[in-house]
């Protein structure tokens, strides 16, 4: 019998080694801009077509490569990180394997423009499917430029495997993210499509977060700072009300390389333990400093996952610093209707006197005189709907005086009024029920936008006006995975102008003047949670929706409006809760107000 074994072709060996290494155009990125930052560039551009199925660019102004060194780089475990198996505990750049850009030209077409300070000349290789086809010198700038078209263009299977725009954008965006917030001090851009999607300039942390997340995030960010003979960490937690359900704000760095770590994570949110609400995340941005031997990154090919040398040790540093900052902070608890509120006083107070509130009434009001025309005819012809229309909250009075017609319902079986502009009170049977209207209407407007969605029978009403709304070139790819979602919920869009969407029809529970706010609301609430399938994508949507339209706190409602809240309140599924998991309300039974006054 013939020997069957054959040593397999390289280019055969690095499709198959690619596979590790290259899972979709966001680990092309990540590989990319981690040599850029290792060869000491100090602006890196990211330029990016089709969510990098097309197009993947990285520029880089660092050290560049000798023309020999340019062909060599594409070989399969050549590196010029380390030398011998002892540098693997010394590393101190974030590649080593060397076989990214192997795997990377085995499954890609490849053109890199690359060159040093002491050259003259750049050097120019065109590489595809893993052959070189074209090696010449050129004119260009000091530095690197590498172009990655057409990834798993040989790789049909893979190809096809690759997920929608928005999903491979989302993963681009992610990787953007770990590398420039891991490194302030470069400045880094991202163009996709032609649009500009950041430009962030070399700065502090701080600014690198307010550049990526907007100003908002300034106020939120508590700074956490700790050295010990073992590490040292420092960065930023999320103040615990900027908390999310959703996981996305979560950062660990070791030695300025992303890593995920369930079990550091776990020491984060014991520290949080109490502030948070059920489900939701502590957002943290947070660098560990630790000796190269101390830590293995080797056990992942694509190396974010870490082993520690001393996980207990870490885990006690990190948890009882991000606690230390937290009370540093003053961060306290959320007020939360079922705590005592005797724990809420602050300490420096328990002592002093209380001084009653100051309440200013109108004492020359007269509730039984007031029974005006308009009042009557609001209550012929209630204006139900209203109740879903925002007409933009008013901050009036902080207690509402009962109205003729409050007093009138007040003397029938169930009494109800406004409180502060803010919570209907409702007395039924032998219960006192004192509702957060803005929560009680979102989680409403919830179930409403959810049924509509689930049965596809959306009311819309037709713009006598349609909008055009101008979106950005992340948001367009959003726009893009959410069209159909939207439709569902009543919108009626129409033709898409370059990056302008034009809407015809808004759901008919929304009021005209709202229709852009809820897409801005819109793209925000998906910018921020990621959403990746249908059933968060709706969930996110239906969400925003109920947000934006809600009624909010200090909103007058009259007396039709308020028991329109608490009838569809309590038809809704789950009345206690809003979509945001806050508590809608709270009831004194006969039995707690017995116990209060015995
Ligand atoms: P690794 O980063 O693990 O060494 P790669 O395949 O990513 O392996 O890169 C191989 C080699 O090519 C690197 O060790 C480096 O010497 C060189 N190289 C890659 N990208 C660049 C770049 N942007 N600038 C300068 N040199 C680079
Ligand atoms: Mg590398």
């Amino acid at each position: 019998m013939e020997d069957v074994i054959a040593l397999l072709p390289d280019h055969v060996a690095n499709q198959i080694a690619a596979g590790e290494v290259v899972q979709r155009p966001a680990s092309v990125v990540k590989e990319l801009l981690e040599n850029a930052i290792d060869a000491k560039a100090s602006r890196i551009q990211l330029i990016v077509k089709e969510a990098g199925k097309q197009l993947i660019q990285v520029v880089d102004n660092g050290l560049g490569m000798s023309a020999t060194d340019a062909r060599l780089a594409f070989e399969r475990h050549a590196t010029s990180k380390i030398k011998q198996s002892d540098d693997l505990f010394a590393l101190h750049t974030k590649g080593f394997r060397g076989e990214a850009l192997a795997s990377i030209a085995a499954v890609a077409q490849v053109e890199m423009h690359t060159k040093r300070a002491v050259d003259e000349l750049a050097t120019k290789i065109k590489i595809a499917g893993g052959e070189i086809k074209e090696q010449e010198l050129l004119v260009a700038l000091e530095g690197t430029a590498m172009s990655v078209s057409n990834l798993f263009f040989n790789v049909p299977a893979r190809r096809n495997f690759l997920k929608s725009n928005a999903v491979e954008l989302r993963h681009i965006i992610d990787e953007f993210h770990r590398v420039a917030i891991a490194h302030p001090e470069l400045s880094f851009s991202m163009v996709h499509g032609g649009s500009e999607l950041f430009d962030l300039p070399a700065g502090k942390l701080k600014q690198r977060l307010v550049h990526i997340f907007g100003n908002k995030i300034e106020d939120k960010l508590v700074p956490v700072e700790e050295n010990t003979s073992v590490s040292a960490i420092n960065g930023f937690v999320l103040k615990p009300e900027a908390a999310k359900r959703s996981r996305g704000m979560q950062f660990f760095f070791v030695n300025r390389r992303f890593v995920k770590s369930s079990f550091l994570h776990h020491a984060i949110c014991t520290a949080f333990e109490g502030l948070l609400n059920d489900g939701s995340y502590p957002g943290y941005f947070l660098f560990f400093d630790l000796a190269p031997d101390s830590i293995d990154i080797n056990i992942h090919p694509t190396k974010t996952e870490v082993k520690f040398e001393n996980e207990q040790s870490l885990f006690a540093i990190l948890h009882s610093a991000v606690k230390h900052s937290l009370g540093m902070f003053q961060v306290s608890p959320t007020l939360d209707f079922d705590r005592d509120s005797n724990l809420d006083v602050p300490y420096q107070q328990v002592d002093q006197s209380a001084v009653p509130p100051k309440i200013e009434v109108d004492r020359s009001f007269n509730p039984f005189s007031t029974l005006s025309a308009q009042s009557f005819s609001s209550k012929l012809s209630p204006q139900w709907e209203s109740l879903y229309q925002e007409v933009g909250s008013t901050e009036s009075s902080e207690i509402n005086l009962l109205s003729g017609e409050e007093v009138e319902q007040s003397i029938g079986e169930q009494k109800i009024f406004q409180l502060m502009n803010r919570y209907v009170v409702s007395s039924t049977g032998a219960a006192l029920l004192l509702i957060d209207q803005q929560r009680a209407h979102e989680r409403i407007l919830y179930e409403f936008f959810l049924a509509n969605v689930t049965h596809a029978n959306s009311a819309s009403q037709q713009l006598l006006f349609p909008l055009e709304i101008p979106l950005t070139a992340l948001q367009l790819v959003l726009f893009e995975a959410y069209q159909s979602l939207l439709v569902s919920v009543g919108f009626h869009l129409g033709e898409q102008k370059g990056s302008t969407v034009e809407v015809l029809g808004i759901p008919s529970v929304c009021s005209e003047n709202m229709a852009v706010k809820v897409f801005e609301d819109l793209f925000s609430a998906i910018e921020n949670d990621q959403p990746q399938d249908t059933f968060t994508q709706t969930d996110v949507m239906v969400k925003s929706l109920a947000k934006t339209l809600s009624i909010k706190r200090g909103k007058a409602l009259i007396i039709e409006e308020q028991q329109q809240l608490i009838n569809d309140l309590f038809a809704c599924k789950e009345a206690q809760l809003s979509p945001f998991n806050r508590q809608i309300f709270v009831s004194l039974t006969k039995e707690e107000l017995e116990k209060k006054f015995s």
